[in-house]
């Protein structure tokens, strides 16, 4: 493969009860896998454009690809990156408030964490149909909350995920039915804060 999923640094049942085994088993496993599937798919003999580049990279100018590639690239592509994300920053062991610089940031811009985490459970809660509720940042370090539908990527708008929650049905509907507030409240018992200040500490590089 060109891109690849994550390897998950936990087991299926790692997360409950906020997020159960068998939604892990198949979010993971059927469809991350079918993402990464069908990106490299669509991307096979298409080297020129991909040659060196990060897929974060790949999205970024992802209006520079060809017609009959960009919506498999934008679809699968983003939905690669976007599950990375959310399945990197999830853990059972999880560091469970931010410091340092990311911490200085959040009170700069929201005026506290509990401040952004209600503007983020709203954004999530908000949303309409399948999508993702991010934190991000831009080539300043500045943050800020933004949805996307569907697999849509922040990195096609210069924009870096630091944060993810995913909000598609098979992210929650097995455990949490039609009740996508209660699934987002849960999600931050296994919310590592230290991995979102690794990725916010890292050079913008898109
Ligand atoms: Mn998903």
């Amino acid at each position: 493969f060109m891109y690849n999923k994550i390897e998950l640094a936990y087991d299926f049942n790692a997360l409950e009860p906020y997020i159960d085994e068998e939604t892990m088993r198949t979010h993971y496993g059927k469809h991350h896998t079918a993402y990464e599937t069908n990106l490299n798919k669509a991307l096979e003999g298409n080297e020129k454009y991909t040659e060196g580049k990060t897929l974060e990279q790949l999205l970024s100018k992802v209006n520079e690809l060809p017609a009959d590639i960009k919506p498999a690239v934008v679809n699968n592509g983003g939905g690669v990156l976007n599950h990375n994300l959310y399945f990197s920053i999830l853990s059972p062991n999880p560091k469970t408030a931010p410091e340092g610089k990311l911490l200085e940031e959040i009170n700069e811009t929201f005026g506290s964490v509990d401040k952004l985490k209600e503007e983020l459970n709203n954004a999530a809660v908000t949303l309409f149909g399948a999508g993702f509720a991010f934190l991000v940042k831009d080539k300043d370090g500045k943050l800020s909350i933004v949805k996307r539908s569907n697999q849509d990527s922040p990195y096609m708008d210069g924009l870096v995920p630091v944060l993810g929650i995913d909000v598609w049905e098979h992210a929650y509907y097995l455990k949490y039915k039609n009740l996508r507030p209660d699934y987002v409240k849960n999600i931050w018992n296994v919310l590592d804060w230290g991995k979102v200040e690794e990725l916010y500490a890292e050079d913008y590089n898109i």
